[in-house]
């Protein structure tokens, strides 16, 4: 099957839509990072997902909708909280977990009585939802374990002969994928997956927001998670990556002393005047490097970089979505000097 390259218009959007009615899969710009689509209540066409991206049968996928009011006809509760984080969140990077009902099938879900919903702000993802009057299920339109695309060149060089059709829309604006919440109680959420609704943003409408220990802490094997993607290996080039916290100064030394072949760095927009070796940059301020980081993860691989040294982000507010998916890329493997 050979993908094709659909523009931004609405010719196209209306055979996007097409195809996914028809059950096929379809990659999608979103506001976080390009998704893979198909009729999140067709189990065929969800296994397909599942297949073009070698993703595990127990992670499940976010349910796409054009408007959150939908959300009646995809879950069985739906806590006030929710209705309160929709009105001042929806459409956005945010995905809720609650209750599913039968409408959407267990694959979807990953065999969980639960389905993440999301409302995206996208205009082609809200078209392409619109058009088929589907509910879409949509992972992140990587190969499992790599990271996640930006771009439709980027969707393309994972999935070309494996899903139907790419919209390319461009370069993603956040560049990391949604922050997942579920509830804990009538007044308090949990973050799952950071991103760029932070937990100060969400503590605006919640009266707690807790941070679950596996963000920033490997998962040991067997251990019960929250969330099933945390057990995943994610996000990582191929390119061993490895974490620095430190100053520039020591930074710059523990590159030179070991330079070699194959050896780059990832640093901070400004830190390239003192900077004399190999390198790319991946922003300034953290809303930057979520922009970038995924887009220079796979740039490095294209570079053919062996070994990068990255400059660890601060992990406050959308910094830790940029912390938590650097530490996943490097296999939690992190110098501090
Ligand atoms: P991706 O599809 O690549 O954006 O990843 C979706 C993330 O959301 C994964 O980490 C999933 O494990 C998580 N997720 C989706 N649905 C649920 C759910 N019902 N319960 C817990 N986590 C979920
Ligand atoms: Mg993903």
């Amino acid at each position: 099957m050979e993908t094709l390259l659909l523009k931004n218009n609405i010719d196209d959007i209306r055979y996007a839509a097409k195809l996914i009615k028809d059950g096929q899969v379809v990659g999608i710009p979103t506001e976080t990072v390009y998704g893979l689509g198909a009729d999140a209540s067709n189990e065929e066409a969800v296994a397909r997902i599942f297949a073009a991206k070698g993703r595990p049968a127990d992670n499940p996928l976010i349910v796409h909708l054009s408007d959150f009011s939908d959300a009646v006809n995809y879950t069985s509760a739906i806590p006030d909280l929710a209705h309160s984080l929709a009105e001042r969140f929806c459409p956005g990077p945010l995905t809720m977990i609650m209750p599913k009902n039968e409408r959407i099938p267990m694959v979807t879900s990953g065999g969980l009585d639960t389905v993440g919903i999301r409302v995206p702000s996208h205009p082609v993802m809200h078209a392409v939802i619109e058009q088929s009057g589907c509910a879409i299920a949509a992972p992140s339109a990587n190969r499992s374990g790599s990271p996640s695309p930006t771009s439709a060149e980027y969707v393309l060089r994972d999935m070309n002969g494996r899903v139907a059709a790419v919209i390319d829309g461009g370069q993603s604006e956040f560049g990391v994928e949604s922050t997942v919440i579920s509830f804990e109680s009538d007044d308090a959420v949990r973050i799952l997956r950071p991103g760029a609704i932070t937990r100060e943003m969400l503590l605006e409408v919640c009266g707690e927001v807790i941070i679950d220990h596996a963000i920033l802490n490997e998962v040991a094997e067997g251990a019960k998670v929250a969330s099933p993607g945390m057990k995943y290996k994610h996000y990582a080039p191929k390119a061993d990556i490895i974490m620095v916290e430190s100053r520039l100064e020591d930074f710059v030394s523990l590159v030179g002393s070991n330079y070699g072949e194959g050896v780059y760095a990832l640093i901070f927009d400004g830190d390239e005047t003192d900077f004399p070796y190999r390198y790319l940059t991946y922003g300034a301020d953290s809303s930057e490097q979520a922009h970038w980081l995924f887009q220079r993860l796979r740039e490095l691989d294209d570079m053919g970089a062996e070994k990068v040294y990255v400059r660890a982000p601060s992990a406050e507010g959308v910094g830790l979505a940029v912390y938590n998916r650097l530490i996943r890329a490097a296999g939690f493997e992190v110098i501090r000097i």
